[in-house]
C-alpha cells in the first residue's frame, strides 16, 4: 500500500506499507511481516513542487500577456508608419506620428520594467542579486525621489506630500535600490488612486531604525488579499490588479530588496479607504563603501520613466 495518508497527533503523515508473509516449509503462512516506510518528507516536497510549478505556469501566462500588450502597441505604430511612408502622407501626419512615438517610448519603458523585474527576481531567487552599499542620507535620497515624480502625480490630478521628522539620517543602503523600492510603492499609490487623491511619503527616525511610509487614500486592498500581495508568483492574479497595468512582481521584488538591506515591509489597508506601506530599515553604517553603480551615470531620469511606466504621464 503506497502513499497511505494518516493523521497522527494532528500531523499529516504518509506511509508505504509492505505486507510480507513468512511461510512454513509446507507453504502455510506462519506470520506476516509488516514494514512501514515513512515517506512524508518525499510526498510533502512533491506537493510543494507541484504547487510551485502551477504558480510558475500561471506566472508565465500572465507575463506573456504583459509582454504582448506593449509589443502589440509598438507593432501597430510601426505598421501605421510604414503605411504613411508608402502612401506619402508622412508630412501631413506629423502630429499623429509624434503621438505614436510617445506611445512607442512609453511601451518600451513598460517592456524594460517588466524585463528588469523578471531578471532581478530570478537573480534574487538564485542568490546573485547584489547591493552596492554605501552610507547615505536616507532623508535626502527619498526626498529627491518624491521631487522627481511630481510631474507624474500632477498629470494624474494627485497631490504628493513629503514629510520627515529629521533632516539627516546616515544609513548603509544602496541608493539605486532604495529608489526602486520607493518608486515602486509610489507607482502603485498613483495607479490605485483616483483623481484628487493624496499620497503621503513620510520618514520617521526611530533611532535603531528608520521608517519610510507611502500612504494613499485610493481604492485600498481587501483584507483577504493582504497577506498574498508580497508573494512571488501568487499576486499575479489579474483580478487583483483591477484593470490596472502591472504584473504583480513589483511588491515581491520590493520585499526582497528591503530584506537584503536587513529591513522589513508591512502593509495596512482598508478597501475603499486607502493603503499604507511601511518600510523599516536598520540604522547601521558600512566600513567599506561600494561605489559601484548598476545603471549608467546620468540615466536617473530614464530609470524613473521605466519605474513609472505603468502610470504614463
Ligand atoms: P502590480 O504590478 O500588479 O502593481 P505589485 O506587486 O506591485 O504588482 O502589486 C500587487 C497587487 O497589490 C496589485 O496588483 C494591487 O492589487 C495591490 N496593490 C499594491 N499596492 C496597492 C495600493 N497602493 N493600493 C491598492 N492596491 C495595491
Amino acid at each position: 500500500m503506497n502513499n497511505q495518508a494518516f493523521i497522527i497527533n494532528g500531523n499529516n503523515v504518509y506511509w508505504n506499507i509492505i505486507f510480507e508473509p513468512i511461510l512454513y516449509i509446507n507453504g502455510e503462512i506462519q506470520e506476516i511481516l509488516i514494514v512501514v516506510i515513512d515517506v512524508t518528507a518525499e510526498i510533502k516536497s512533491n506537493l510543494v513542487m507541484e504547487k510551485t510549478l502551477k504558480l510558475q505556469g500561471e506566472f508565465l501566462a500572465n507575463v506573456s500577456h504583459e509582454l504582448k500588450t506593449p509589443l502589440n502597441v509598438i507593432f501597430a505604430a510601426v505598421q501605421l508608419f510604414s503605411m504613411y511612408c508608402s502612401n506619402g502622407s508622412l508630412d501631413e501626419r506629423k502630429d499623429s506620428i509624434i503621438k505614436y512615438i510617445q506611445s512607442i517610448k512609453q511601451n518600451s519603458y513598460r517592456l524594460s520594467k517588466l524585463i528588469n523585474n523578471i531578471v532581478d527576481s530570478s537573480k534574487i531567487e538564485a542568490g546573485f542579486f547584489q547591493l552596492n552599499l554605501s552610507n547615505n542620507n536616507i532623508v535626502e535620497v527619498v526626498e529627491e525621489i518624491v521631487m522627481s515624480v511630481t510631474d507624474f502625480t500632477d498629470s494624474k490630478g494627485l497631490n504628493i506630500i513629503f514629510d520627515t521628522d529629521i533632516e539627516e539620517k546616515i544609513i548603509a543602503c544602496d541608493p539605486e535600490k532604495i529608489e526602486r523600492i520607493v518608486l515602486n510603492l509610489i507607482s502603485n499609490a498613483i495607479k490605485f488612486s483616483e483623481n484628487g487623491g493624496e499620497i503621503f511619503v513620510d520618514i520617521k527616525d526611530e533611532n535603531e531604525f528608520v521608517e519610510i511610509s507611502v500612504k494613499d487614500n485610493g481604492i485600498g486592498i481587501e483584507r483577504q488579499h493582504l497577506n498574498m500581495i508580497f508573494d512571488r508568483f501568487k499576486q499575479v492574479d489579474k483580478s487583483l490588479s483591477r484593470n490596472s497595468e502591472g504584473t504583480g512582481i513589483g511588491l515581491s521584488l520590493v520585499k526582497s530588496i528591503v530584506e537584503l538591506h536587513g529591513g522589513s515591509i508591512h502593509v495596512e489597508s482598508e478597501a475603499g479607504r486607502g493603503s499604507k506601506f511601511t518600510v523599516i530599515l536598520p540604522t547601521r553604517n558600512v566600513f567599506f563603501e561600494s561605489n559601484l553603480y548598476d545603471r549608467e551615470v546620468g540615466n536617473k531620469k530614464q530609470s524613473i520613466q521605466v519605474e513609472l511606466s505603468d502610470v504614463s504621464l
